[in-house]
């Protein structure tokens, strides 16, 4: 009698589990099939997007191997590229935007910077970069030779330089033709090409390039001069992305040499309500007729182009439009 009932308890409990995982399967489709009609996609939806449909927030962490980020420091410049676990800082922010930069970079858990390149030295590119220097371990620091006259005698300057110095770093003049390899991402060094008058001309000119495939153009705040110069050279600027010269100003980014770059994304760093009144609307306009998509930092925020299974994903901070 107790076997029976034994055998009956044992029966039920089977039937029980068995009801459990069909309910669980059955509840689970019904969730996904939901979620995909309601968030209008023809898959199933990623974990970042059932994140960003639930929270009504961009998700944060994207398991990308390749990530661009042109980083929100108001009126300046600051690029950062991780290529498979590796990272390039191009340029730092103004001297207030130190602590922005460096905050960023240790929210995603950078603790080194394997190429640190300071495009030109203006403020409101290497401001920030002595306080990146002294926090964060360094690996290569590239920086374009200049003809002794336009050497600035800055504090901002010299702050770059003693930290530079005190952690017993050295500086690499870049050379066009540099080239660097972080996995499979590649940095290239363009220009400055020839030398100029202008300290904006010689700014380092650079071509990343993500498994063989993603392309981006850092421009620092190269003008008119050094992108024909450029242009004359020969060498392949065609990019996907284009980081926008000197903010969007009307000195940079004349038609031929954007007709060249056909880039499908632009982004113009720039500060809200700077006192330059950058960008410059000729240039909008350049960028508007042929462009896919402009971002900009005054309204975007920080704009990151992740690279996922050859695409883009492009995640912005701000929604403020
Ligand atoms: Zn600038």
């Amino acid at each position: 009698m107790a076997k029976r009932r034994k055998k009956r308890y044992k029966k039920t409990k089977k039937i029980n589990v068995f009801f459990c995982i069909v309910v669980a399967v059955i509840f689970s489709a019904v969730i996904l099939v939901s979620l995909s009609e309601s968030m209008q996609f023809q898959y199933i939806p990623t974990v970042s997007e059932v994140e960003e449909f639930f929270t009504g927030k961009k998700p944060t962490n994207i398991n990308s191997d390749c990530s661009v980020h042109f980083i929100d420091v108001g009126q300046g410049d600051c690029t950062l590229i991780i290529s498979d676990k590796q990272t390039i800082l191009i340029d730092a922010g103004e001297n207030d935007k130190g602590k922005v930069v460096a905050d960023y970079l240790k929210k995603l858990k950078i603790k080194k910077i394997d190429l640190l390149v300071a495009t030109h030295p203006h403020s409101d590119h290497i401001g920030g970069m002595d306080t990146i220097i002294r926090e964060f371990d360094i690996g290569q620091i590239l920086m374009p030779k200049l003809p002794s006259k336009l050497v600035p005698t800055t504090r901002t300057y010299t702050d770059v330089l003693s930290a530079i110095a005190d952690k017993g770093l050295k500086i690499t003049p870049s050379k066009p033709g540099m080239t660097f390899e972080f996995g499979k991402g590649e940095f290239k060094v363009l220009g400055p090409v020839d030398e100029f008058e202008e300290l904006n001309d010689t700014s380092l000119v650079s071509h990343f390039k993500y498994d063989n495939d993603e392309t981006f153009l850092l421009t620092g705040d190269m003008e008119m001069n050094a992108e024909k110069a450029l242009l004359k050279s020969g060498n392949k600027i065609q990019s996907d992305v284009l980081k926008v010269a000197h903010h969007g100003s009307s000195s940079s980014t004349h038609k031929a040499f954007f007709d060249k770059v056909n880039p499908e994304y632009s982004v113009i760093s720039v500060g809200d309500g700077n006192k330059y009144n950058h960008p410059n609307k000729d240039t909008l306009d350049t960028i508007k007729k042929n462009n896919k998509q402009l971002y900009r930092t005054d309204y975007d925020g920080s704009v990151v182009f992740h690279i996922i299974d050859g695409e883009f994903q492009i995640k912005t901070t701000n929604t403020k439009q």
